[in-house]
């Protein structure tokens, strides 16, 4: 098969794992489109090229295949491929948009599999490319029906059923309306303005103590009952019409600003109800200047810890200092190399590809043997279990543990910390 996205008709183009941006082929600025004209114009410089409405068109034609973004990728630094680039994806996507690739080519399954949804991209793009929509429409459509993988069809189902969430919290027991030790106001937040506190689908039943922690940081947020899943994990999976009907849904029940511990429900809550409507634990607990007390030790001294970003947090939403002034309030924090970078869980990704997650954590987890930290702390659930059973497999003495815990173990030690890091 032609590769689809070799401009150039020779072998992939290497990536260079230098630093700045990658030269296109032609050691100049930044590299036109494979049409060698303006995106609109079909591969013989004639009239618009017909599309078959997969793709929003504006979104598709505002990347000017310079390759900036080549160097940011964590499949394309794996594979050294152009198709596994951003770059070689949106010309696989224009490809299938018009006609030139069939539907059912191996390529796009597989590249649109691949792909992690980091977003890593955009935040290099000086065109401005919105690479987390146009992978959630390619997926919309590559990913329709029975083409969608088993295990994704499996989880979208369970989590959407309400009483199966409930359970969760029977078994598992996470924070409730009415737990909160005092529902006294903090200094982060006025009567004015309320703040309830999600839950998360995933988070509930495999971190319940995450949520508890929460309630001692913020004793103000109110955690209403009832709560379904926020549709980051429809989105992400082929499904975006659910994913944000799910997401207003969420936003209905749960009044005033809602305060999430999960860095990829943050970005997706905040896209379908508004920027203001959403805050991530650390940027709520950072307002206003609110620091946490105590100090986390070990052996008698202050612990050394490090943070691994939350993708969608950092590259969807732009936080990135909040968890790390946090962190550094109540431990000596030691930045991990590489930290924006995607640890491989990326939602579903380290099911449904679990030995490409493995690659593209091995070189975190090697930086960490060499760092002489007590902690790495995670601010998404699905980060903190692929950290845990990375590090548990390599028998690290680090611990991975969620933010709100960490936070908790500084101002009252014992009351979550040393169990709670070593949930699965
Ligand atoms: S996605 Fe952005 S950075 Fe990457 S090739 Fe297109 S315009 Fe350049
Ligand atoms: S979302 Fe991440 S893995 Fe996918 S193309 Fe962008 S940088 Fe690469």
């Amino acid at each position: 098969m032609t590769d689809p996205t070799n401009d150039h008709g020779a072998g992939p183009e290497k990536n260079d794992h230098g630093a700045g941006p990658e030269k296109n082929d032609h050691g100049a600025g930044p590299e036109k489109n494979d049409h060698g004209a303006s995106p609109e114009k079909n591969d013989h410089g004639a009239g618009p090229e017909k599309g078959r409405g997969i793709f929003d068109k504006d979104l598709l034609d505002r990347c000017i295949s310079c390759g900036f973004c080549l160097p940011a990728c964590p499949t394309y630094a794996l594979t050294g491929e152009e198709t596994s680039s951003p770059r070689g994806r949106i010309t696989l996507m224009r490809a299938l948009e018009t006609g030139r690739l069939d539907e059912d080519d191996p390529t796009l399954a597989e590249e649109s599999s691949f792909c992690l949804g980091c977003r890593a991209c955009e935040t290099v793009c000086p065109a401005g490319v919105e690479y987390g929509l146009l992978l959630e429409q390619w997926r919309d459509h590559q990913w329709r029906g029975r083409h969608r993988p088993w295990l994704a069809r499996l989880l979208m189902a369970l989590v959407s059923r309400p009483w199966l969430l409930r359970l969760q919290g029977l078994v598992r027991r996470h924070a409730r309306a009415g737990d909160s030790p005092a529902g006294k106001p903090s200094e982060t937040q006025t009567a004015e303005e309320p703040a309830s506190l999600m839950l998360g689908c995933v988070e509930r039943g495999l971190y319940p103590k995450v949520s508890r922690a929460v309630q001692q940081l913020c004793p103000e947020v109110t955690v209403p009952p009832g709560q379904g899943c926020c549709g980051a994990l429809h989105a992400h999976n082929g499904d975006s019409r659910t994913g944000a009907e799910l997401a207003e849904a969420l936003g209905e029940r749960l009044p005033g600003t809602i305060v999430t511990t999960a860095g990829g429900c943050a970005a997706h809550l905040a896209h379908h109800l508004g920027r203001d409507r959403v805050r991530e634990l650390s940027e709520y607990l950072d307002r206003d200047g609110h620091r946490p007390t105590g100090q986390v030790t070990v052996d008698g001294r202050r612990a050394r810890a490090t943070l691994q970003d939350s993708c969608h947090l950092r590259n969807g939403l732009g936080v990135s200092r909040p968890p790390r002034d946090l962190i550094a309030e109540v431990a000596d924090f030691v930045e991990l190399p590489g930290a924006d970078r995607c640890c491989g869980a990326a939602g579903t990704y380290s099911l449904l590809r679990p030995s490409d997650s493995r690659a593209v954590l091995d070189p975190k987890l090697e930086d960490l043997d060499h760092m002489d930290v007590d902690f790495i702390v995670a601010v998404n659930p699905g980060c903190l279990r692929q950290l845990q059973q990375g590090l548990r497999r390599r028998r690290s003495r680090v611990r991975a543990v969620h933010l709100a815990e960490f936070l908790v173990m500084a101002g009252a030690p014992g009351a979550v910390g040393e169990t709670g890091a070593q949930e699965p």
